[in-house]
């Protein structure tokens, strides 16, 4: 083997020297170091590489090229082949990736000792993990369950031991997953409690770990899709979700546990309420209709308002037309865009779909409708009037 894995034997090594067996530039224009051994872990087997310093220059990555060692991205100056050099690993991303790699140990086996759901694959992601448990039927009390035990061997401190065997001894041992891999094997023991083959760098005990929590989960491809934190990344979650939980409860002046059932609340009166508008809107339309048709002129009433939306004026229109021989002419500018609708009795002349499409065009928009009754819209806000205008001109001419 070109690079001895000092990380295999020590996942809490992070200071160590090493000589350079080989240097070689990166298309990317940085510089792959290979030393004769490294604490640096390689991305793999889903834990992301480690990072740190080569002699004070930043390793961005390590990549595994098997019998070839170990390559170590430099940014910046990198050493010369045959130099000895001291490397350092960012321990806090080290740990960081050691309680998540080992809390998935730990959680992967509760749903096994629990429901016999054996964990087909393992995501180390940007601020989260993703298990994929062949778990049928999930419900969040039964992960909640797994959940639970994992946290209490997590707290009950085990010890964890790296053991080298044979494929012969490895067949003799209960192992929770096969191995792909052919000759020794490395075994991660977790104490009367998991065994399984890894490559990976795990905690001495399970207390290192902390805590194990499930953000979320969801059924994909036929197995259970389970999102969860260990370790440092449960604490941070944990602020954040404190964090959007008491921001909410202030929107209730109430406490962080009271504020989903005020929301709830809040939830059914605003549905209430619009129930109510719309009852409401159809009782102003009326009244408004009867006061809008003293102003017609040979039948025809045009307005134009402020801030009033489609279903307003629809509802507005209706109520116009209900009186014979009456064409609506309508339009609000709301917000940065004019909307019209234009609607007419069935005893009245016009077609309301034609006048509507020619609007439109003076006003850069669309729309379009039946003979009685349109609706459209356009960009140029200050040509409504004139549009209106022009529209009834041609009604009347007609
Ligand atoms: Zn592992």
């Amino acid at each position: 083997m070109v690079t001895e894995r000092l990380y295999y034997s020590d996942s809490h090594l992070i200071e160590f020297e090493a000589r350079v067996v080989d240097v070689t530039d990166r298309v990317s224009g940085w510089t792959a170091v290979v030393l004769n051994r490294t604490a640096f872990y390689p991305t793999g087997g889903g834990q992301p590489s480690d990072t740190g310093t080569l002699n004070g220059s930043r390793v961005v990555e390590c990549i595994d090229d098997g019998d070839n060692g170990v390559l170590h991205v430099v940014q910046g100056a990198a050493p010369v082949r045959d130099a000895v050099v001291r490397g350092r690993v960012d321990w806090a991303r080290r740990l960081d990736h050691m309680q998540q790699h080992t809390g998935q140990h730990i959680l992967s086996q509760a749903f096994v000792k629990l429901f016999n759901a054996p964990t087909k694959s393992f995501r180390v992601l940007e601020a989260s993990c993703q298990i994929d448990v062949e778990l049928n039927n999930p419900t969040t009390e039964v992960i909640e369950r797994a959940v639970e035990l994992a946290n209490n061997v997590i707290w009950e401190d085990r010890v964890i031991t790296i053991l080298n065997v044979t494929p012969e001894e490895a067949a003799e041992l209960p192992l929770r997953k096969e191995s792909a891999r052919e000759g020794e094997l490395r075994l991660i023991e977790i104490e009367g409690f998991d065994l399984t083959p890894c490559g990976g760098t795990h905690a001495f005990r399970t207390g290192e770990v902390g805590l194990i929590a499930v953000r979320s989960w969801e059924r994909a491809k036929g197995l259970t899709r389970i999102e969860f934190v260990a370790g440092m990344r449960a604490l941070a979650d944990y602020r954040k979700a404190n964090k959007s939980a008491r921001e909410m409860a202030a929107l209730f002046s109430t406490g962080r546990d009271d504020a989903p059932q005020l929301a709830a609340q809040m939830v059914e009166e605003n549905k209430e309420l619009h129930r109510r508008v719309r009852v409401l809107e159809e009782v102003v339309a009326t009244v408004e209709a009867e006061k809008l048709l003293t102003t017609a002129d040979a039948g025809i009433v045009t307005e134009v308002f402020d801030g009033r939306d489609v279903e307003s004026l629809k509802k507005l229109a209706h109520a116009l037309i209900a009186k014979p021989a009456t064409v609506a002419l309508l339009a609000s500018r709301d917000k940065d865009t004019a909307r019209l609708v234009f609607a007419r009795s069935s005893d009245a002349p016009g077609d309301m779909s034609v006048l509507m499409r020619e609007a439109c065009t003076m006003l850069d928009g669309r729309g379009g409708g039946k003979p009685e009754m349109a609706q459209g819209g356009g960009k140029r806000l200050a040509e409504v009037e004139e549009t209106l205008r022009l529209i009834k001109q041609k009604l009347t001419e007609d």
